[in-house]
């Protein structure tokens, strides 16, 4: 139902996109694990929101004008202190606003670091006209252009179906751990691609959904980014 209301209010302010602090509530409604996130307008209210979620925090460019954040300098990670965060704050909008002059800038999110050791990856699907939503899963982070490592299941799909599609990909192996490591907590991977195919086939407005990291360790997984394409 919160999910509805976010869909319908993006719509009907004419968005193509769904801002990620928007996105976030559709995933907490269909009970996806995020990480505690704020959304700071001043770099009092970044410390305010790093102090009551927890040193270290991310801190992300929020504008509804610029989707893929990292290509302004959007993003700072591991900021352990007051002092990091605010000169982060400043930083970021800054920059946002020299590269992107057009673009509005609500502030930042400031968000919960994900633990180290984490491995990234992507769930996402597109609708195609004929077959309907096409699920994606892939190796994220920096090695997914390189590697082109992705695995593809029309939707809808089940738990065979998730199980199959994380098999596919050639980095498997890298997710049951190389030396030693555990392997990757698999059924909270498998859960999150369940969800994306409800998701899916719930809100067909919805055109492409993509969780670009999604970042994952021997317990759990949690939805880093999110990208969500109204039709
Ligand atoms: P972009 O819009 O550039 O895709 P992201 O939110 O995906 O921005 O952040 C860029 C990168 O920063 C991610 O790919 C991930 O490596 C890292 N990152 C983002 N959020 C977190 C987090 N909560 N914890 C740890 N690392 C994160
Ligand atoms: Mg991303």
């Amino acid at each position: 139902q919160k999910a509805r209301l976010v869909i319908n209010e993006a719509r009907s302010k004419g968005a193509t996109e769904v801002v990620e602090f928007q996105a976030q509530e559709v995933l907490r409604a269909y009970n996806l694990p995020t990480p505690n996130t704020v959304l700071a307008r001043s770099s009092d209210e970044a410390v305010a929101g790093a102090e009551k979620i927890g040193y270290p925090v991310v801190l992300k460019i929020a504008s509804p004008q610029i989707s893929h954040k990292s290509d302004v300098g959007g993003v700072k990670v591991n900021l352990a202190d007051a002092e990091a965060v605010k000169n982060a704050f400043f930083d970021i909008t800054a920059r946002a606003q020299r590269m992107r002059p057009e673009a509005y800038i609500a502030g930042c999110l400031v968000q919960e670091m994900a633990p180290k050791g984490c491995k990234e990856i992507i769930i996402g699907f597109k609708r195609d006209e004929q077959f309907g939503p096409l699920l994606m899963f892939g190796l994220g982070g920096i090695y997914v252009e390189v590697l082109k490592d992705i695995a593809f299941r029309l939707a809808p799909l089940g738990r065979d179906d998730a199980k199959g599609i994380i098999r596919e990909i050639k980095s498997y192996m890298l997710l049951k751990g190389v030396r030693g490591e555990p392997p990757v907590n698999f059924q909270a991977i498998e859960d999150i691609l369940l969800t994306m195919s409800e998701l899916a086939l719930d809100f067909p407005e919805i055109q492409e959904a993509e969780f670009n990291p999604v970042l994952v360790n021997a317990e759990k997984a949690v939805v880093a980014d999110v990208r969500i394409t109204l039709s």
